[in-house]
Formats: structure tokens, C-alpha cells, sequence
């Protein structure tokens, strides 16, 4: 059966041209990069090449560039450094709508001698911005704001919250996740001070991401050890995964005017055309200020866990909304945050594309979708009492 993947703000599929130019480095140049021979240096010019194609992307200088496993180390270190280069400032301030690997954080930080602020944000999943400023005060150590929401989509106002805070002595950390190779970043033109990033979510290999800090950023390294990074980071290189990393970047340099061009199209004809065959179906999230290829379309009175299933017997690959916790099924905290009412989160599917998707594969899920709502719902005892 062939596969329809719609679930690319999950993970991405590693691009041809990235796996090509890793796999030597497996086997054939498998030297240390901090080896004084020649065999050691042929692969410590590929890790500099790597970091001046991630710094080309997102218009930083090489040297701001620290290279580590994930997304989610990226957001840890940043945090970490922030608080432990401000220890007398016991106040941090979030977003209620973060990936877990900043919300969970700021969760143990509060338990730990932390005042956190968890921003609102409103039904369509925006930032609630006079919250925020409202609520910066000079005991503030971080305000971690996420670029876009990876369930929603939905876009914050970096820019914006990065001039606000300039004029404050206060971290501004930007989990950017889902937004590099989505959309135009140029670093030089926002004020922040650190940024989270991973390769998985561009079509670059698992198991590495990297963490801007902004020249002048006060920093400490997470992982202590080696000279690797210049001390910020600790650990042999993954070497064929940071290279992977460098052409992914590349890649999506070249890719970002055009390819995002097309993949919006096609996120929006799948959007379009499921609202106008499935009654009763909602999106989630600020249709004007999103990510290209992300939809979260809430189809009401039918579980998200039912749809996948059913769609699953036809190979189509997406993600929904809830979360299994202790056996119940919960609709994610983003979309409670949002205020989405239980019969919607519920139904709640994300659809995220990628250059990989082509009208085909669109046309197929327009055309099998709205006979499984269909079904689901005659099953569906909310339904029946909602006619
Ligand atoms: N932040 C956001 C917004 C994400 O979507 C993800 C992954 O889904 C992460 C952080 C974590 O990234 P990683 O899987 O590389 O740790």
C-alpha cells in the first residue's frame, strides 16, 4: 500500500540529496573531527560547511551556531542558560500553547522555586500580547515564546515581542521549531536572543538540532565535557547527521519561495474542499497567519483516534488532536487553551505537508475522507442527538 504522509510537522522524510551526502561519512570518513591527522580533518571541513549553510538559512554568523541533538536539547540549554545567568531573577514567562519540551520544563521550574506566567492565547490560537507585557517585570529571567504552534500552525509575533523586550534586561528564547524551512527567517532583522531549531522537521536526519545564541548572550553549556562546539557543548560530533543538517538548510534555502508556494496551494485545496464536502467541520487556528502546510481541522462529534484508524487502512498518515493519558482520551492542551469545546478538539485531525505531497495524494484524501466522517458519525450517539 502506498503511503499518503500528511503528518510532517511530526517528523519529515530525509531528503535524496541529504541521505546521499551523509552516508560516506559512515563508513569511509569516519574519522574524529578533533583528530590532529589528515583523515580526522576531512571530516572537520565538512562540520564547518554544515554550519555555514544552517547560519546561511537563518542570517546568522557561524559563530552563534551551536550544534546539539534536538529540538528539545536546543530548549533546555536555552532556558537552563538563562536562568542559571540571571540567579537572582526567579520569574519566567511562557506561552500556554508550547511543545512539551518547554512547557514541561517551565512546569518543573515552577515546582522548583520558579513564578511562571503561562500566557493565554485566544480561539483562534493568538497570543494574548497585553498579557504578556503586562506581566514582564524586572525580576523576569526568560520569556520562551514558541515561532508557530506545531499543532495549530498558528504564527507569533517574534518581531514584535523581540522590540518590546530589546529595551528590557530580560532572555528572549524562540522555540522556532516548526518554523524553519516553513517560512522566511532572517535573524538579522528580529531581536532575539536565542533560538531553537531541529533537522528532523526540514528533512534532515533525527538526533540533531542546533540552538542559536545571539553574539553578546550570556550562555552556559548544558552538557559539560569536550572542547566540542567550543566548549558550549560537550560530545564527539554526529558527524553525518550534522552534515545531513548543513544540506537539509541548503536545501530549504533553495526550496523556501517556491516550493512553500506550491505546498500552500495544496493545503489550502484540502482545506477547502473537506469544509465543503464534511458538514460541521471547523478549523482550528488563525487562517490568516499560519505555517504553509499546516491544517487542524476539527470534524465535530467523531473521535480524532477513530479517523486516524480509518484512514490508516488506506495509508494516509496524520495526527490528531487529543492525547491518550490514563486510558481516557484528552484533547491536547493546545487546543483546551484555545478554548476548541469537546466535541470539536475531539475530532480534532492535523494534516502538515511537504514538498513531497503531490495533487494526487491531495485528491485521494478530499475524495476518501468525507464517506469515513460519514460512517463515523452514524455510529456517533453525540451526533444523532445534535440533528
Ligand atoms: N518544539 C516544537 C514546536 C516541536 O514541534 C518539537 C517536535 O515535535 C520539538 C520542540 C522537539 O523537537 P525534537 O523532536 O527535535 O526534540
Amino acid at each position: 500500500m502506498k503511503v499518503i504522509y500528511v503528518d510532517n510537522n511530526a517528523t519529515t522524510q530525509v531528503a535524496p540529496e541529504v541521505l546521499e551526502e551523509m552516508l560516506p561519512y559512515f563508513n569511509e570518513f569516519y574519522g574524529n573531527p578533533s583528530s590532529m591527522h589528515t583523515f580526522g580533518g576531512m571530516v572537520e571541513h565538512k562540520i564547518v560547511e554544515a554550519r555555514e549553510r544552517l547560519a546561511g538559512l537563518l542570517g546568522a554568523s557561524p559563530e552563534e551556531i551551536i550544534i546539539n541533538s534536538c529540538g528539545t536539547e536546543s530548549d533546555s540549554t536555552a532556558i537552563r542558560a538563562a536562568i542559571l545567568s540571571n540567579p537572582d531573577k526567579k520569574h519566567i514567562l511562557t506561552s500556554r500553547v508550547e511543545h512539551p519540551a518547554v512547557k514541561n520544563l517551565f512546569e518543573y521550574l515552577s515546582k522548583n522555586g520558579y513564578r511562571v506566567t503561562f500566557v493565554p492565547v485566544d480561539r483562534k490560537g493568538r497570543l494574548d500580547l497585553d498579557y504578556l507585557y503586562k506581566n514582564l517585570s524586572e525580576d523576569t529571567a526568560i520569556v520562551s515564546i514558541m515561532w508557530a504552534n506545531n499543532e495549530s500552525g498558528v504564527i507569533f509575533p517574534i518581531e514584535e515581542i523581540g522590540g518590546v523586550l530589546k529595551e528590557k534586561e530580560i532572555v528572549f528564547h524562540t522555540d522556532a521549531v516548526q518554523a524553519v524551512g516553513k517560512i522566511p527567517i532572517d535573524l538579522k532583522n528580529v531581536d532575539v536572543d536565542m533560538f531553537s531549531l531541529s533537522g528532523h522537521k526540514f528533512h534532515g536526519p533525527k538526533g540533531v538540532g542546533a540552538l542559536y545564541v545571539r553574539k553578546g548572550t550570556k550562555y552556559s553549556p548544558f552538557l559539560i565535557g569536550g572542547h566540542q562546539e567550543k566548549g558550549r557543548r560537550g560530545g564527539t560530533e554526529n558527524v553525518a547527521s550534522i552534515i545531513g543538517l548543513g544540506k537539509a538548510s541548503e536545501l530549504a534555502a533553495a526550496n523556501l519561495s517556491d516550493e512553500s508556494i506550491r505546498v500552500k496551494r495544496l493545503r489550502d485545496k484540502l482545506e477547502t474542499e473537506l469544509l465543503n464536502r464534511i458538514p460541521n467541520s471547523i478549523v482550528n487556528g488563525d487562517i490568516e497567519n499560519r505555517l504553509p502546510n499546516t491544517t487542524s481541522i476539527a470534524f465535530e462529534y467523531v473521535e480524532g483516534e477513530a479517523i486516524l484508524l480509518m484512514m490508516d487502512e488506506y495509508g494516509i498518515c496524520a495526527s490528531s488532536g487529543s492525547a491518550c493519558t490514563s486510558g481516557s482520551l484528552e484533547p491536547s492542551h493546545v487546543l483546551r487553551a484555545m478554548g476548541v469545546p469537546f466535541t470539536a478538539a475531539h475530532g480534532s485531525i492535523r494534516f502538515s505537508l511537504s514538498i513531497y505531497n503531490t495533487e494526487e495524494e491531495i485528491d485521494f484524501i478530499i475524495e476518501k475522507l468525507p464517506p469515513i466522517i460519514e460512517r463515523l458519525r452514524e455510529l456517533s450517539p453525540f451526533w444523532k442527538k445534535a440533528q
